[in-house]
């Protein structure tokens, strides 16, 4: 199979590159010099609906394979990535804005380890054997792909983020159609070209470039897509709930991490893991450290050694490898950041750091790294996700306060808690209401076979992503029994 052009990129549906039904294309922009990368095809709903045609042609035919021919495809798509691993990391770097040397190259690797991991677990995946009752009857169960996926996936992660789906579908022999967000198409194309190299039957995974609310919304509304994973905003995710009513989902949807720092923990620590979960893919993560609730007494050194933290970030052009922070991905983050800050500060919290565009740096995605001191709880620099390198600082008096302000957000899906006791850290990491609460480390540690997703009653979504837990969530459990009198 042959790769795409080097400047147009097109959907590959049914096994084939192909332009758009009626050729619509659309130019691929770099956050960091506004310079067009390359063009990608629009597609429309006719183009989805071709794909999930497709797919169900490709479920078909990856029913057939066993688990071990599913784990080798895995491992195909792993050795590809791997081959790939400059072209790919180069086109997230240009295309998302985030640090070739410091984060791309992670963010490929980590899409490797995600195939071969999910490829391997699933082949071990075993059923049971179920005793019953009546006599002369057996009852076997075990996992059973759903059939078709529609996968929609966002631009902060587009290589990784995309494989927490696509390579368990794979593995567990589900066909997809993919929908990628749109400003990072070209990083999208990059990973389907390592896809196509598996040598997959035709229609297992169908690429559909276009918006998502027409594309995306065609393939989670078809009556032929079995299953959704989708990782976005909750707005979104609301919208697609509803559009696939009843359909199985995966909604991965966003959260506003706290870092708590308790009285008692080593402030240094806290603000290196704090800068850490506020700057990495310019605060661009699901589980960045979205807000810091400090109690009050450890405020002082531990802004000190914040600020010292956000002024060791080297912000610049994402190629130069000694980059640690690129642009904002798109002008509509780029204005939500900026609102929060002069929310924040309207409000009366004090800039202690950044708080501005940096234009000079060669395009207004650029945005200073910053620190907000004695923000107040209502600011939505606290109560909303942020997704920016902002550090907000509130201060509460007692461990209550610190708990209820975690929990006060909407959102809930990473946490964090600072702590030298035992009994506090359990504590708190049984009454913060998030999927995940990391002790003494950043909001954002996680590893791929960790389950991670949103806690229940909040806006952060439903099910949990990560190892076993994402390749349970596309089976479903098929029981068969015989009759041996
Ligand atoms: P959205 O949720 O709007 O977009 C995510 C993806 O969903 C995009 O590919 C988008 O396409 C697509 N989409 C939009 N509407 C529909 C629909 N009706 N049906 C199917 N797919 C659809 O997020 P934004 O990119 O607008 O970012 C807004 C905010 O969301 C961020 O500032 C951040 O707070 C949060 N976010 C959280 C992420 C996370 O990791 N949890 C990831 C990205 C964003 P299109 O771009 O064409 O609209």
């Amino acid at each position: 199979m042959t790769e795409t052009a080097t400047t147009d990129h097109v959907h590959f549906i049914d096994g084939q590159w192909q332009p758009s039904q009626d050729g619509a294309f659309v130019p691929a922009v770099s956050p960091a010099n506004r310079k067009e990368l390359g063009r990608v095809a629009q597609g429309d709903r006719v183009d989805a609906r071709t794909a999930v045609a497709a797919a169900r042609r490709g479920h078909e035919a990856l029913a057939k394979m066993s688990r071990w021919d599913l784990a080798r495809a895995c491992n195909r798509v792993a050795d590809e990535i791997e081959k790939r691993r400059d072209i790919l990391a180069t086109t997230l770097a240009q295309e998302q804005g985030k640090p070739l040397m410091g984060e791309a190259y992670g963010e490929v690797d980590a899409a490797a380890l995600g195939y071969r991991e999910a490829g391997e677990l699933f082949k071990w995946m075993a059923g049971e054997v179920i005793p019953v009752e009546t006599p002369g009857k057996r009852a076997i169960s075990y996992r059973a792909p759903r059939g078709v996926y529609g996968v929609i996936t966002p631009w902060n992660f587009p290589v990784n983020i995309p494989v927490e789906y696509l390579a368990p579908c794979l593995a567990a022999g589900n066909a997809v159609v993919w929908v990628p967000a749109p400003s990072t198409s070209l990083c999208a194309a990059r990973l389907m070209e390592c896809i196509v190299e598996a040598d997959l039957p035709a229609g297992a995974v169908n690429l559909v470039h276009g918006p998502g609310p027409v594309v995306g919304d065609e393939v989670v509304g078809h009556a032929g897509v079995d299953g959704i994973g989708f990782t976005g905003s909750p707005a979104t995710g609301a919208a697609i709930a509803a559009r696939g009513a009843g359909k199985p989902m995966l909604l991965e949807l966003g959260g506003n991490g706290p870092v708590i720092v308790l009285d008692d923990a080593d402030p240094v620590r806290a603000a290196e893991a704090a800068a850490a979960g506020s700057f990495f893919n310019a605060g661009q993560v699901c589980a960045a450290t979205g807000r810091v609730l400090c109690a009050r007494g450890v405020q002082e050194p531990f802004a000190e050694a914040l600020l010292a933290a956000a002024q060791k970030v080297k912000i610049g052009d994402p190629m130069d490898p000694d980059t640690t922070m690129g642009p904002l991905n798109n002008p509509a983050v780029a204005d939500k950041v900026e609102a929060h800050v002069a929310d924040g500060l309207e409000r009366g919290g004090v800039l202690l750091a950044g708080g501005h565009r940096m234009p000079d740096l060669g395009s207004d995605l650029f945005f200073a790294p910053t620190v907000i001191g004695d923000v107040p709880p209502g600011a939505d620099l606290n109560a909303a996700e942020t997704f920016g390198p902002v550090a907000p600082i509130v201060v509460l008096d007692s461990d209550d306060e610190l708990i209820a302000a975690a929990n006060a957000a909407r959102h809930g899906l990473a946490a964090s808690v600072f702590t030298r006791d035992l009994a506090r850290a359990f504590r708190f990491g049984e009454a913060i209401q998030a999927g995940l609460v990391n002790i003494n480390s950043p909001s954002s540690y996680w590893e791929l076979h960790l389950p991670f997703g949103g806690a229940p009653g909040k806006d952060s979504g439903i099910g949990r992503l990560g190892g076993k837990h994402t390749l349970q969530a596309v089976t479903e459990i098929k029981t068969i029994t015989f009759d041996i009198s």
